[in-house]
């Protein structure tokens, strides 16, 4: 790699990394992409997406694989749950420390299992869904 590729590299991430930043809809690539375009027409879609998913492999930013939705990434790393709205398919975080505390105790020692962990994903209808069907009616 020489200096000038280099160089276009660190700027590219920095971009990327500060739109992102500033973005807190846990947007997928493809949402990424499209705030990157409009500022900086010159990055390609490869570009983006590749920077993303090496970010979520350092634990810069966190990937996350939700049902009935692509890939979405998170700004926020320390553990908490989601909610998908069925409409339009926005998340949003959902607390996860009462929840986790409840299933903990109940799970502890399950059929001899150690319990590492679990997914929990809730489902709903975002406001702006909601307050659309409200307007239809
Ligand atoms: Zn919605
Ligand atoms: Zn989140």
């Amino acid at each position: 790699m020489n200096n000038n590729t280099h160089k276009r590299n660190t700027l590219q991430k920095r971009i990327v990394s500060d739109v992102f930043c500033e973005m807190h809809n846990h947007p997928s690539a493809g949402m990424v992409y499209e705030a990157v375009r409009e500022k900086f027409p010159n990055i390609s879609r490869a570009t983006v997406y590749r920077l993303l998913a090496e970010a979520a492999e350092e634990g810069r930013i966190r990937r996350l694989k939700l049902t009935d939705a692509n890939d979405r990434y998170d700004v926020t790393l320390k553990p908490h749950y989601h909610v998908v709205c069925r409409g339009c398919g926005a998340v949003a975080d959902v607390d996860s420390e009462l929840v986790d505390e409840a299933l903990a105790e109940r799970a502890v020692g399950c059929e001899g299992f150690l319990i590492e962990g679990c997914h929990v994903e809730f489902v709903g209808v975002c406001e702006g869904c909601r307050q659309e069907q409200l307007s239809q009616n």
